[in-house]
């Protein structure tokens, strides 16, 4: 990650503290130089008062001591905190930390039960592979596993003995990657213990366009916290701006961090993770918003989350969804004007576009082309209705943010100069973001009515094409009737005609035949000129 992420490395040891236990198990190695002073005074002075007071830390023959972490309070007292090893082996349950006074004068020390490590032979009896075959047995909810044996020695009881801590990596139910440890006896083969190797968390992202946002991040088994939400299985990578058609769900970068905090809240940020920030919280609202209107259970509605890119291309000022690799991408923007393409309605449009592909499955040329386009406008704008952030306040402006002062509007979408406000017999022929035009419009119709009106401070001016007056009926039964018609009625080929038939047929089934709901739809429908 550049620049910044070396710079987060360097405070890994401040930042890793609750991720100690893992930090060992990965055999990670925290960097002992530093300018913090007194700092290397302190780790020396304590090195010495574990080996003057070697029967107390039972530090014996063969046992060596990793430095993981100095606090000197502010009247100079030290606490300095070792990892130990065996035989260069690691020692689960063999930290200690060693507390003196200024000068360096040993005041007290904490020591974890593993203290004397000692073992009869660092020989296992039990070879690695029966124990990696072992490992993969015992963690049966990961899919694709492999396993990695190490050796170590087991103490965490206070009985050192020789032990195979094996990771199991794989996928788990979201499809996010998932690990479990699996550590057993290498002389007897007996199980000691087992448990998840990547923990939920809680990360705080300062996000390009909503402010201070709460994201969730997953801790790893390295210690270090990744971009993979374990709730709804998504995954945020920087494609270092490989171009979008050469990415893979393979490509890229995951995004890790020493302290789960990330981004820097700016646009167009040298901090490569601002973007990532906002894809990842945003994701996270549309997989919300689907699941808790719909009961949709992500894109295909299995539970699984799909990998969203960031960074893709030079100054790519578009963002897509691809099946192929059931990713999103998203591009910078074109430098100067458009910023970062990862606000809140475009991650929902691009997110709609794998459930419209997982459903009706909409051609993308010709009107089902622009129902297609429509629909991703429309529900990528509901998302933004669902968070209801202070920040992006809820509108009926189409990439406002990252495109401002917006891509597309749904009232009179003519105003962009290229899309359609009514049906015609050539709307067909036109790029599938300008025939979805008619959509959006009947969108708003339907939702808020015609003529004039000021909904959070903007002001909308929605005509109709028949010279009609259409009431609205809130854009939240709309886009229900919608959702239905999508994934119930309609199919590959649906144009505007069977559009009004899918989405009547829908309100039929919600608010029933005749309802007021049914006949805003229609009314709607007619004042687009689909009759
Ligand atoms: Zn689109």
């Amino acid at each position: 990650m550049g620049p910044t992420s070396s710079s987060r490395r360097r405070t890994l040891t401040a930042g890793a503290l609750a991720a100690t236990a893992a930090l060992v198990a990965a055999g990670v190695q925290v960097s002992t130089a530093s300018a913090v002073p007194g700092r290397d005074t302190a780790i020396a002075k304590a090195r010495a008062n574990v080996a003057r007071n070697a029967e107390l830390f039972g530090f014996g023959a063969g046992q060596d001591l990793l430095v993981k972490d100095v606090l000197i309070d502010p009247d100079g007292t030290q606490h300095v905190r070792f990892d130990r090893t065996y035989q260069g082996l690691p020692v689960i349950g063999g930290d200690l930390v060693v507390h003196q006074d200024a000068r360096g004068r040993l005041k007290d020390s904490t020591r974890a039960k593993g203290h004397s490590p000692a073992v009869r032979s660092t020989v296992p009896s039990v070879p690695a592979q029966a124990t990696a075959a072992k490992a993969l047995a015992a963690a049966p909810g990961i899919s694709s596993a492999t396993s990695q044996p190490r050796l170590v020695v087991w103490a965490a009881d206070g009985t050192a003995r020789l032990a195979w801590q094996t990771t199991v990596s794989g996928l788990g139910k979201q499809g996010q990657p998932s690990g479990r440890v699996v550590v057993t006896d290498a002389v007897t083969g007996a199980e000691i213990e087992q448990f998840d190797s990547e923990h939920e968390a809680s990360g705080t992202g300062r996000s390009e366009y909503t402010g201070t946002v709460t994201i969730d991040t997953t801790l790893q088994s390295n210690g270090l916290y990744a971009l993979i939400d374990p709730t709804r299985g998504t995954i945020t990578k920087d494609a270092r701006n490989v171009s979008a058609s050469s990415l893979n769900a393979g490509s890229g970068t995951l995004y890790t961090d020493a302290d789960n905090i990330w981004g820097d809240g700016r646009k167009f940020s040298t901090d490569r993770a601002t973007a990532a920030v906002d894809a990842h919280a945003n994701t996270a609202w549309t997989y919300d918003y689907y699941k808790n209107t719909f009961g949709r259970n992500g894109i295909k509605n299995d539970g699984k989350g799909a990998t969203v890119f960031v960074h893709v291309g030079t100054k790519w000022d578009n963002a897509q969804w691809s099946d192929a690799c059931f990713c999103m991408m998203t591009g910078d923007g074109d430098g100067t004007t458009d910023p970062e393409q990862v606000d809140l309605d475009t991650m929902g449009h691009e997110m709609t576009h794998g459930v419209t592909s997982a459903t009706a499955n909409l051609r993308y040329s010709g009107e089902s082309g622009g129902l297609n386009e429509s629909t991703s406008d429309i529900f990528g704008t509901m998302v933004e209705w669902y968070a209801n952030n202070g920040i992006d306040t809820p509108d009926y402006l189409f990439s406002d943010q990252s495109t401002p002062p917006w891509l597309r509007r749904f009232d009179k979408p003519s105003l962009d100069g290229r899309s359609a406000d009514c049906w015609s017999r050539k709307v067909g022929q036109l790029d599938v973001h300008n025939s979805s035009g008619v959509g959006n419009h009947w969108f708003f119709l339907a939702s808020e009515g015609s003529g004039s009106r000021t909904i959070n401070g903007i002001t909308y001016n929605s005509p109709t094409c028949n010279g009609s007056t259409v009431t609205g009926i809130g854009n939240q039964k709309v886009a229900k009737i919608w959702y239905r018609a999508l994934t119930v009625y309609m199919t590959s080929t649906t144009d505007y005609k069977g559009a009004r038939t899918a989405s009547l047929n829908a309100a039929k089934d919600l608010y029933g035949s005749g309802s007021a709901e049914y006949n805003a739809v229609a009314a709607a429908w007619s004042a687009v000129s689909v009759a």
